[in-house]
């Protein structure tokens, strides 16, 4: 039961002393409680109430981390059923599966698809996140040799291991510990070997039920046996299971804080059907409904890319708007002479405004100015966007070591400060650019610099 700001308050030392970066013990209290500020930054609490505390804030979904460093993937530390109570943390993450009854060239395709297959999107890059390997046939020497395989030639792969038999799975781990891999295998009838090995290891735990009361008498004593990081599979292979055990599982955790089924679930579509698209589809209904991770069978991009932006959409947080980095982004390969853009750095503008100016094939510099993701009315009205700060940004960014000319473009919403801003840009000619960015082909088009 998560503890109130006052509950934790009586908790801390109480010495003000501002350590935490928070001024007062009650506002870090405060934040606590909101989920807003980590226990640990206060150095004078005790063990025992950091682990009372850190215990009662602890999302009822467990967050869980599997990889190292750049092939880290983070799944669960979900608190809400809907995003709109207050948003979703970690996006469903999309995995591949390779099995050892796959011939050399298929592995080799799907192992390049997952490295080649990288998008960006609104300053975003998405990609499926997990290799998963499948020990389909018992064979040691032959899972090992594949594992060994995925983890040379997929750096950035989080790796899932993918075996009921405790020695075919010692056996691979140990050769890719490094990595840290999710350990994907416990049952009723292995948990214990399982467990033993994933606490000795420090890997986290798949567990696959026959259904998904099964799953929780293996969850609980997984539980009691001290594992704390785990993943479950409730066993569903049709659309509708495993919709209603993913619905099941995260209305149990979130509204009963029932332990046994508070971790991240794995599901399978690529078991589900052999067909592509519906795969897809079944990825996508599944993302939708609290999916830790989705398994496909291939990776192509007609399919992946509307899942990462599905993923996008949903795991986006509502409250906060999507940014671009305030810098000068050359599009379609500008020279000296190409025209000089200015907007805000709402990712939604930037996404629409550098589409259009790929679109007309005219090279142009955009530059984009920190609006704190404010779009460009709203930004100039909450005095982000004036003529002074763009002024300020446009002789620091060093767009003019970039072109020869001193033209820049300003969006036509913002026709108002065009005097201003040549009064602080003396040497730049200030143009008024179309109001709206489907109009800027034809603009640019007939753009020719000012003498
Ligand atoms: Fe209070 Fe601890 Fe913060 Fe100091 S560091 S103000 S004692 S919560």
């Amino acid at each position: 039961m998560a503890l109130t700001g006052i509950q934790i308050l009586k908790m801390l030392p109480k010495k003000n002393c501002g350590e935490c970066d928070i001024p007062t013990c009650l506002a870090f209290a405060m934040k606590v409680a909101a989920g807003q500020a980590e226990i640990e930054a206060c150095p004078y609490v005790s063990d025992e109430a950091k682990q009372t505390i850190g215990e009662a804030s602890a999302p009822p979904i467990r967050t869980v981390k599997i990889g190292t460093a750049d092939s880290e993937t983070v799944i669960g530390g979900e608190t809400c059923l809907f995003r709109h109570e207050k948003r979703f943390e970690n996006q469903t993450a999309i995995a591949v599966l390779i099995g050892t009854d796959e011939n050399d060239a298929d592995v080799d395709g799907k192992i390049n698809r997952f490295n080649s297959m990288i998008y960006e999107r609104v300053g975003v890059m998405m990609q499926a996140s997990f290799i998963v390997v499948k020990d389909s046939n018992g064979d040691q020497g032959a899972f090992t040799a594949l594992v060994d395989k995925v983890a040379k030639n997929a750096s950035k792969a989080s790796l899932i291991l993918m075996t009921e038999n405790i020695d075919i799975m010692k056996a691979a781990a140990s050769s890719c510990s490094d990595r840290k891999p999710l350990l994907f295998g416990a049952n009723s009838d292995n948990w214990e070997s399982m467990a033993e090995y994933a606490k000795e290891m420090d890997l986290a735990l798949g567990v696959q039920g026959k259904n998904i009361d099964d799953l929780v008498s293996v969850s609980e004593k997984l539980v009691k046996a001290g594992i704390k990081d785990m993943v479950l599979d409730t066993g569903a292979r049709t659309v509708r299971a495993a919709f209603e055990d993913n619905v099941v599982a995260r209305r149990a955790a979130i509204k009963d804080k029932f332990k046994a089924l508070g971790f991240p679930t794995i599901t399978f579509p690529c078991e589900m059907t052999d067909d592509d698209m519906m795969e897809a589809m079944i990825a996508s209904t599944l993302m939708a409904k609290y999916a830790g991770i989705v398994v496909l069978s291939d990776l192509q991009g007609d399919t992946l890319f509307p899942l990462l932006l599905e993923q996008l959409n949903i795991f986006t947080d509502p409250q906060r708007p999507m940014v671009v980095e305030e810098d000068i982004y050359p599009v379609a390969g500008p020279d000296e002479n190409s025209p000089v853009l200015i907007t805000c750095n709402f990712s939604l503008t930037y996404f629409i405004v550098s589409g259009e100016i790929e679109g007309s094939k005219v090279p142009s510099w955009l530059l984009i100015k920190d609006t704190e993701g404010l779009s460009v009315l709203t930004a100039w009205a909450a005095g982000k966007f004036g003529a002074d700060l763009i002024a300020q940004f446009v002789n620091k960014s060093g767009i003019a070591d970039k072109v020869k000319h001193r033209e820049l473009i300003i969006p036509g919403y913002l026709a108002t400060i065009k005097g201003e801003l040549e009064e602080e840009l003396p040497e730049w000619t200030i143009t008024i650019g179309p109001r709206e960015a489907g109009h800027l082909p034809a603009f640019l088009k007939e753009w020719q610099p000012a003498k």
